[in-house]
């Protein structure tokens, strides 16, 4: 018979709680760092700036970003919001670049929406938008996930990552020296059907767009072998995968891709959650790929924001939220620091995007 029997009876079942409400506090009492500063510079090398994404920053003044860049110890940032007119890229480029020219690089970008109208001209068109922003500024070329996903040429037929008519758009960032980065498919659960086995289901509860099941999209698997296809068959092209490669959650899949690709770098924006449930493996990533992972955020400039992510790479803290105000928007779990090297966070915090973004050789770390 439990103690806990009263002479009144057995205690009352306690009532049921519904998993939002379940706010569970870790009890563990492990040491704890919260660096304020990298141990390095720091190139943002995945950002937002535009009104959509990263804050709005296009509307506030320059002064209060570079504030906080300056707090938390980075140097440049990456805006990839620079669109495809190149009235969008100009007007950043007079914002931010103008402004502080050092600080900030933008990427252009590329309007699917035009193929019914430029029909089996498209990539021919879209190579000309790419030389036209790099002539009036833009360091690079971003290509989002719609590709694979949505994008229908114009016959209206869902065109493949690997599509060979789009074969011209890499050849021209080639020939000019523009990195492409690169965003395909999406976590692996946003393919998966909406039910209780679904690990982000919260997240794509609050944003059903984020969701694409599988029919009537293509599969995770087919999107991601056709951003593989399309790295290897063209090893002249710089790409920089994002999100880890597009497949976080595989790292043996991403790392055999990097073995196989020289010309492939990955970032790790919007993946520190994902990488920090699996230290052991991530931290095997990163001591094997050194030389080809770039730090990104992908997530508004804000101070905090940028500590987790130095406590991530640089601590060996024990089961932390990876949101500085502690919403598990990304998965209900914690992650673990990976303790990286000095020599492998200079390379990952600055040295890779220094090579990849601005020509400079790894060696030359005086640079910032
Ligand atoms: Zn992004």
């Amino acid at each position: 018979m439990p103690s806990t029997v009263s002479a009144e009876g057995p205690p009352a079942d306690p009532p049921e709680l519904l998993l939002r409400d379940f706010e569970p506090r870790p009890q563990l009492v492990v040491s704890t760092t919260h660096p304020d500063k990298p141990r390095f510079p720091v190139i943002d090398a995945h950002n937002h700036l535009g009104e959509t994404f990263g804050g709005g920053w296009i509307h506030q003044p320059v002064a209060e970003l570079l504030d906080i860049l300056d707090r938390a110890g980075v140097r440049l940032l990456v805006d990839l919001d620079g669109g495809w007119g190149e009235s969008i890229l100009e007007e950043h480029l007079d914002h931010f670049k103008a402004a502080s020219p050092d600080r900030f690089l933008h990427f252009g970008g590329g309007d699917w929406g035009q193929w019914p109208e430029q029909g089996s001209g498209f990539a021919d068109w879209a190579a000309g938008r790419v030389r036209e922003q790099a002539r009036r500024g833009a360091q690079g070329l971003k290509i989002w996930k719609g590709l694979g996903l949505q994008v229908r040429d114009h016959k209206d037929q869902l065109v493949a990552v690997d599509d060979q008519r789009l074969d011209p758009i890499w050849a021209a960032a080639t020939e000019i020296g523009l990195p492409v980065l690169i965003h395909v498919a999406d976590p692996v659960a946003f393919f998966d059907p909406l039910d209780a086995c679904n690990e982000r289901w919260e997240e794509l509860r609050a944003h059903p767009d984020w969701h694409f099941p599988s029919p009537p999209f293509p599969p995770f698997l087919s999107i991601v072998e056709a951003f593989k296809r399309l790295v290897l068959r063209h090893p002249g092209t710089t790409f920089i995968g994002a999100h880890v490669g597009c497949y976080a959650e595989n790292l043996n899949w991403v790392s055999d891709l990097l073995d196989q690709a020289p010309n492939l770098y990955v970032d790790i924006a919007a993946r520190m959650a994902e990488l920090g449930r699996q230290p052991y493996s991530a931290r095997r990533f990163f001591l094997r790929h050194a030389d080809h992972i770039l730090f990104g955020t992908d997530l508004p400039a804000a101070v905090s924001c940028y500590r987790v992510h130095y406590r991530f790479l640089e601590t060996a803290d024990e089961y932390f939220a990876y949101d500085p105000v502690g919403a598990a928007t990304q998965g209900r779990w914690q992650i673990y620091g990976l303790s990286l090297p000095d020599d492998v966070l200079e390379k990952v915090y600055h040295l890779n995007a220094e090579a990849v973004l601005l020509g400079r050789s790894r060696s030359g770390s005086a640079a910032l």
